[in-house]
């Protein structure tokens, strides 16, 4: 009997049934085989406190009684054999000292004897007891001995297999590197969460983790993680924060904190900031953070795409602070995302071509060079200028492939301008922030170039300020400077757009810079403007960089610009930007001949257009 019994727990093992189910079965088919007596089964934890485990035929007011006592040299039967190490037999509760502390709970229940062994573990440590009871003072039978020291490795089993359940559990659910639970333990407390609960979900994002990695090592990129990790979880206790892999966490803050969401995200953002020593360096860490809030109309599953959509905008506009998900964040992330898709389908279908516009000496109105500017050709026909699809260029690969397309155009283009004997000076080829990423940029450009015969001094590379700019990145800088090598010109295209520090000028030199339109708009309108402009114009000659004024519209702007000695522009006052064939043309009628003697002044061309 006893074998079976042992047989059909092991059974119950071997299956994972839950532990209180298995050991509640277990005292059950004991009491089946012992008239009289009450089975019970306490654990120990590791702060020496005895928990109720099973016991299904005594009173749950004495069970639960029983939970937290701390074992000692007399406490009870259970906390008594516990503490020794051995079995204890109370054959009087009554009567017996060691029951002093309890024996009130115990008579009120009607107990009056108790023997009870301690269930070791493999390792020798004490996991918990085995306790009989009995409602009549009494000593232990044979069999009632036997009976007990057979369950005994039964529940050694029981137990230890249930410990290493849960830890596999815990190890499921944790993050190796920061202890914090993960992923699979985020989704599963987002899965509790409802739509209608007011709660808000936060992903974080570690800003700049690859430059740490790709410049002071693995080990450091670690470090940072680490480091983060443990002042978010501090800026956030009690609640957990989740680490999602990688360089990204997640919070999910309900009412627990009774604190504004801005006030917690404020402190996560200024936490993050202190620095930190990373495998020896000292870093300035920051984080990115989006943000949705629980709405009634959208699924859990929805919220967490808008805490996604947040923070792929935050990166994007605010990095080092946060954004919180709202309709105007949706719209321009759905824009791009559909400007992503026309430009990628559009290079597929061949459907992009390179146009010109011209760049011009506005004294003489020669065409000293171009810029190649991308057009999107719909299906109907339908010539899509640049702006309306440029956002697509945020995503690497697609501003890439753009790049790689136009620099085949182009190279071609102006490979047949030369063979044509066509007057022409310089093209300028726009660059997207993910050309800089990858090696292959100059190879590219080097090789579309060689293989039309287009000697590199006639080309042009364009960066916008913001790429220029980017601090973080010594990458930039140094292209830039390997392109000069090669033997291009670089332009900074969007002057005084994007808080270029002077500096910065001084240490990644260009050739030209390209005063931006909306500098060019204020001229001659506010004396601001004016002054910005002409600061423009004396820093770059100061520096020996040519300069270039972009967008300019009217004759106005013209006189004003040659009279502040800058003498080459681009914009609709000269020529919209126009395709290939009509370029050759137009540069055939006023292209810069290279044996014409530059002037530098001279009238300012009357007549608007230079197409006619
Ligand atoms: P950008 O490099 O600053 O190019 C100048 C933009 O201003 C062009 O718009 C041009 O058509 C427009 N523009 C020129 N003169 C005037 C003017 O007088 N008035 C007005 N209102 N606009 C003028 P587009 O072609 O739509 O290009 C917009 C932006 O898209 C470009 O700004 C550039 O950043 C980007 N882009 C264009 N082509 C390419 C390309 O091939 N590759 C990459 N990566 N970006 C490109
Ligand atoms: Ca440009
Ligand atoms: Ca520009």
């Amino acid at each position: 009997m006893l074998l079976e019994l042992q047989n059909s727990i092991l059974k119950m093992v071997a299956q994972g049934d839950e532990l209180g189910v298995m050991l509640a079965r277990l005292c059950s088919e004991v009491e089946l085989l012992l008239p009289g007596a009450h089975a019970s089964i306490l654990t120990l934890d590791e702060n020496n406190l005895l928990h109720p485990c099973a016991a299904p035929s005594l009173p749950d007011q004495y069970t639960s009684a029983l939970d937290n006592i701390p074992i000692g040299p007399s406490i009870g039967s259970c906390g008594t054999a516990a503490f020794l190490q051995k079995s204890v037999t109370v054959i009087d509760i009554k009567r017996d000292p060691l029951w002093e502390p309890y024996k009130s709970l115990a008579l009120s229940f009607g107990l009056r004897a108790c023997f009870s062994s301690p269930i070791f573990g493999s390792n020798g440590t004490v996991l918990g007891t085995f306790a009989l009871y009995f409602e009549e003072p009494r000593a232990p039978s044979l069999l009632e001995q036997t009976i007990v020291i057979g369950c005994l490795p039964i529940c050694m089993i029981a137990l230890e297999s249930h410990e290493r359940l849960q830890e596999h559990r815990r190890l499921a659910f944790t993050d190796v590197m920061t202890s914090l639970p993960n992923r699979a333990k985020f989704y599963e407390a987002l899965q509790k969460k409802r739509s209608n609960d007011e709660w808000s979900l936060l992903l974080l994002d570690v800003d700049h983790l690859k430059t740490v990695n790709d410049t002071f090592g693995h080990a450091a990129g670690d470090d940072l993680i680490s480091v983060v990790a443990t002042r978010l979880a501090s800026a956030v206790h009690p609640l957990p924060a989740y680490r999602l892999g990688g360089d990204e966490f997640a919070v999910i803050l309900d009412e627990t904190l009774r604190k504004p969401l801005e006030e917690i995200v404020d402190r996560i953002v200024a936490m993050a900031r202190q620095p930190v020593k990373c495998n020896g360096h000292t870093i300035l860490p920051t984080v990115t953070i989006g943000i949705a809030r629980s709405n009634e109309c959208f699924s859990v599953a929805e919220t967490r795409h808008h805490a996604d959509i947040a923070l792929y905008h935050a990166k994007d506009i605010s990095r080092g602070t946060f954004a919180i998900y709202d309709e105007t964040i949706a719209s321009v992330i759905l824009k791009r995302a559909e400007a992503i898709r026309n430009v990628a389908e559009a290079l597929n279908d061949n459907r992009i071509e390179a146009w010109y516009q011209p760049i011009v000496r506005i004294d003489t109105g020669e065409v000293v060079g171009v810029e190649a500017l991308a057009r999107m050709r719909l299906s109907d026909g339908t010539i899509v200028p640049a702006a309306q699809f440029h956002e697509a260029t945020k995503d690497a690969h697609v501003a890439v492939n753009l790049t790689q397309h136009m620099i085949r155009c182009i190279s071609r283009d102006v490979g047949n301008w030369l063979r044509l004997g066509i007057p022409f000076q310089h093209v300028g080829i726009n660059l997207s922030a993910a050309d800089f990423s990858g090696n292959d940029i100059l190879q590219s450009l080097e090789k579309a170039f060689a293989a039309e015969n287009v000697p590199l001094r006639h080309v042009i590379l364009e960066v916008t300020e913001s790429v220029y700019i980017c601090e973080q990145n010594q990458n930039i800088a140094n292209k830039i400077a390997s392109f000069r090598a090669a033997g291009f010109k670089v332009a900074l295209d969007d002057f005084g757009t994007g808080f270029a520090s002077l500096t910065h000028l001084i240490t990644v030199p260009v050739d030209i810079i390209k005063i931006d339109k909306s500098f060019i708009d204020h001229l001659g309108c506010e004396h601001a403007g004016t002054c910005i402009v002409e600061g423009i114009i004396d820093i770059a000659k100061g520096m020996g960089m040519r300069v270039i004024a972009e967008g300019v519209e009217t004759l106005a702007q013209a006189e004003l610009l040659v009279e502040r000695d800058c003498i080459l522009g681009q914009g609709y006052l000269y020529s919209k930007a126009i395709p290939a064939d009509e370029m050759a043309t137009l540069l055939e009628r006023r292209g810069q001949r290279q044996d014409s003697a530059p002037k530098i002044e001279g009238a300012v061309q009357r007549r608007g257009g230079i197409r006619a």
